[in-house]
């Protein structure tokens, strides 16, 4: 039988696709994903490659969006392709782990900032990881997802 089929931040695969070149890996997170076929995915490497400049979500009354800490730029637009499309492609994925406090794929312990750069709270969604919520899949940061 075919395992279900997992989406994981490829940097907590133990791929350096991290802004700075580094990874995240996490050898307890994946043995307890080891019944799960992984399918990692990056959209910031995908998108803008390794190292890159940081982002952070900001609120701007409307929307959050991913903006450049380098450039000021909204960078949300490639980000939110990216995730369409994997998930269209990756159409039966049945959980979500993502690396927490990523302004791309932290599922709720990302930090929010108005746009003068306040911080307004820390429970923010990652813009890859509103797309697979909205789709309804089960979302997880990884650090909560291996809490006994
Ligand atoms: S947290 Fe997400 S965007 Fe950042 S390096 Fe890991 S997989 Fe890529």
């Amino acid at each position: 039988m075919n395992k279900p089929k997992v989406a994981l931040s490829s940097c907590l695969m133990g791929n350096a696709c991290r802004y700075d070149g580094d990874h995240n890996l996490n050898e307890k997170l994946l043995e307890k994903l080891a019944d799960y076929e992984i399918v990692t995915f990056c959209p910031e490497d995908y998108c803008f490659g390794t190292p890159r400049p940081t982002m952070d979500l900001i609120d701007n009354g409307k929307r959050i969006e991913a903006v450049s800490n380098e450039s000021g730029k909204n960078l949300s637009e490639p980000i939110l392709e990216y995730a369409k499309d994997f998930f269209k492609q990756h159409s039966d994925i049945e959980l979500f782990v993502g690396k927490d406090r990523s302004p791309s794929c932290a599922v709720c312990s990302g930090k929010v900032y108005d746009k003068d750069k306040n911080l307004l709270h820390k429970k923010g969604t990652g813009l890859m990881a509103k797309v697979a919520l909205d789709l309804g899949i089960e979302c997880w940061d990884s650090e909560d997802y291996i809490k006994d």
